[in-house]
Order: structure tokens, then C-alpha cells, then sequence
């Protein structure tokens, strides 16, 4: 079920001393709000994302920010979960407005220039994977121009710091730990408050939905493998609660990453029955995958988003040794003999 627009979102919220939940619009798109969490601290606040670069998406983060007492260009960081625009797509309006240094992983930092710069390359690789997955030849062009309405929405800036696995981020009187959890992107990184014993999640546990986890090209080696060992990776840490960047904050760190790792299982024995009587293309794969909608009423860019991730289940098959290649041009997978 699409959820209304209109709907307000949910409030400006304290949710520990000096800590803050804003949400921020992300608009004409069924998440609604990204949750841009700010670290009160007394050289000024540091934020968790950012959200979309929009007027009212950066009106809201200004407000939020009006009712801790401070303001946009009194931000000193900006710790960015990862690359996607809803996340990383205002940090350069403020870095520009106030200075603020922003942090990235490595592996998302290289992608910037190819997302949001020059997309060339990206274009074609697309291209190169669609033709891959067996996609109608009628359908490719508008799939593979489905990204292209995000790029005004993200400021593109080069981030000033790089957040490695286990990086302790300089945000005065906050214990915070930088945990690399790649999967739904590359190089995407959760925080671990130690004080407090609180999971800034981003987008990699969200507490009724998972997230996109795809198989763009040849370099993506087995994306949904990674994060699958990284939901194991963040659910052996004690949290006291999760602060995902969507939807709202929950409790049972360890039960939501075991669910999203059987949920994945479900999907992995959904694939093997598609392709158990022959060999199948990706784009045969999706078609039949149970979505959250009839695949015919899946389009644009939800279409392609679908496909990438049936192909991320199908890699992962394949590294387990549980499918095999059984064509190329387009590739076909089918059961191991
Ligand atoms: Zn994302
Ligand atoms: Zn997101």
C-alpha cells in the first residue's frame, strides 16, 4: 500500500540528552522522510546524513535544527551513512554554509564521481548488465535512464574524511565508532554510540523493510553475500536501541538482523524453485520473484532496482555453489548437476 504524501511526518524528537531525531522530507518518493539524527556537542552539532538537496528538505533539516537551539551553520560534521541521495544529497549545501567536514567510506567515495559527476560510464555499464539479464531490448533505454532524476538532487562535494572500518569520528563528548557493513552499497557504514549503547543503522537495518541490496556490474563481486555477513557483522554488538535513517526506532538489534538474513534464505529458495526445471535469464528470474506488487506494475527505476537485486540473488547462488552459468549473451543460470 502507497502511503499518502500528504501524511505529516513524524515529529523534531530529543531522543537522548543532546541527541536529536530530525525527519526530512524526501519528497514524491513511499519512504517519505529520511531521519537525519544531530550529536549536540559544545563546539556546535555534528550530523548523522544529511538528506535529499531540496528547498524543503533543507528547510526542514534547518528547522529541526532551530528547535535544538542551533543552526545550519553551526554544523562542524557531517557522517554519511552512504552514498545514496536521500542520504549524502545535502551534506554539500552544508558543508559549503558552515564548513562542516564530511565523512564517507572509501568505497562510496569512489563512486561519487561516477553517480553524480560524469555519469558516462555508469550509463554504459548499466547498459552492458541489462543486456546481461536478458532485459526486452524495448524496455532498455528507459531502464537505464531510470537514476537520471536523482542527480539535481544531490549536491555532489568530495567528503574531507575517510571512515574506514573502526573509525572513531571526532565528535567531542560522543564515544562513536564507525562500523562497515557494505551490502545495500559498497562502502555503507553504521555508527555505534559506546556510551550510550545506541546503533545508527542508516539504511542497512530498518525495522519493517529491507533494503535494495544489487548486482550492478562485473566489480560488484557478491553484493548480497556482503551483506548478509554484515547483518552478522552488526548483530553481535549490544544495542540498546536502533536508529535507522528510515522509518522509526526500534528495540532487538539481534532478532531484525536474523529475520533479514531468513528473509533472504525465503528469497534464495524462491530462485532455486524458478530456475529448478531449466535455465533461466535474470529478467525471467524477477518476473517470477514475489514482489511487493504484480511485476507488471513494477516500473521505471523500481523495475530496474528489482532486477539488480535478482541478480545480486542469483550471484549469490552461484558463489555458494547452489546454481551455475549456463549461457552467456544473455546469461542463463540453472540448478548444479
Ligand atoms: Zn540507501
Ligand atoms: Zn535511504
Amino acid at each position: 500500500m502507497s502511503s499518502s504524501p500528504r501524511r505529516p511526518l513524524p515529529p523534531v524528537e530529543q531522543v537522548r540528552p543532546g541527541l536529536w531525531s530530525i525527519p526530512v522530507p524526501i519528497p514524491n518518493n513511499p519512504l517519505r522522510y529520511v531521519l537525519v539524527y544531530a550529536l549536540d556537542t559544545d563546539r556546535g552539532p555534528y550530523l548523522i546524513d544529511a538528506g535529499w538537496n531540496t528547498d524543503e528538505s533543507y528547510d526542514s533539516l534547518r528547522t529541526g535544527l532551530e528547535r535544538m537551539g542551533t543552526t545550519t551553520r553551526a554544523v562542524q560534521g557531517v557522517l554519511v551513512s552512504h552514498i545514496h541521495p536521500d542520504h549524502f544529497g545535502l551534506a554539500g549545501r552544508i558543508q559549503q554554509e558552515s564548513g562542516a567536514w564530511v565523512g564517507m567510506h572509501p568505497a562510496d567515495i569512489e563512486l561519487i564521481q561516477g553517480r553524480y559527476v560524469e555519469p558516462g560510464p555508469l550509463l554504459r555499464a548499466v547498459w552492458d548488465t541489462l543486456q546481461m539479464a536478458g532485459a526486452p531490448p524495448d524496455e532498455m533505454e528507459a531502464l537505464q535512464q531510470a537514476s537520471m532524476p536523482v542527480l539535481p538532487l544531490v549536491g555532489a562535494t568530495d567528503p574531507d574524511v575517510v571512515m574506514e572500518d573502526g573509525f572513531l569520528p571526532d565528535v567531542p563528548g560522543w564515544d562513536l565508532r564507525a562500523i562497515w557493513t557494505p551490502g545495500h552499497t559498497p562502502g555503507h557504514l553504521c555508527f555505534y554510540d559506546e556510551r550510550n549503547h545506541l546503533l545508527f543503522s542508516g539504511d542497512h537495518v530498518l525495522p519493517r523493510i529491507t533494503p535494495n541490496v544489487s548486482l550492478l556490474d562485473e566489480d560488484d563481486i557478491d553484493p548480497l553475500g556482503d551483506f548478509l555477513q554484515s547483518l552478522r557483522k552488526v548483530g553481535s554488538y549490544e544495542a540498546e536501541e536502533v536508529l535507522p535513517a528510515h522509518e522509526h526506532r526500534f528495540v532487538g538489534l539481534r532478532e531484525r538482523a536474523d529475520e533479514l538474513v531468513s528473509h533472504h534464505e525465503d528469497r534464495f529458495a524462491q530462485v532455486e524453485r524458478i530456475v529448478a526445471d531449466g535455465s533461466c535469464t535474470a529478467w525471467q528470474v524477477a518476473a517470477h520473484m514475489e514482489w511487493s506488487r504484480p511485476w507488471e506494475r513494477i516500473s521505471g527505476f523500481m523495475r530496474r532496482m528489482a532486477l539488480f537485486e535478482a541478480l545480486a540473488h542469483l550471484r549469490a547462488l552461484e558463489v555458494r555453489g547452489r546454481l551455475v552459468v549456463t549461457d552467456q549473451n544473455p546469461r542463463r543460470w540453472g540448478p548444479t548437476t
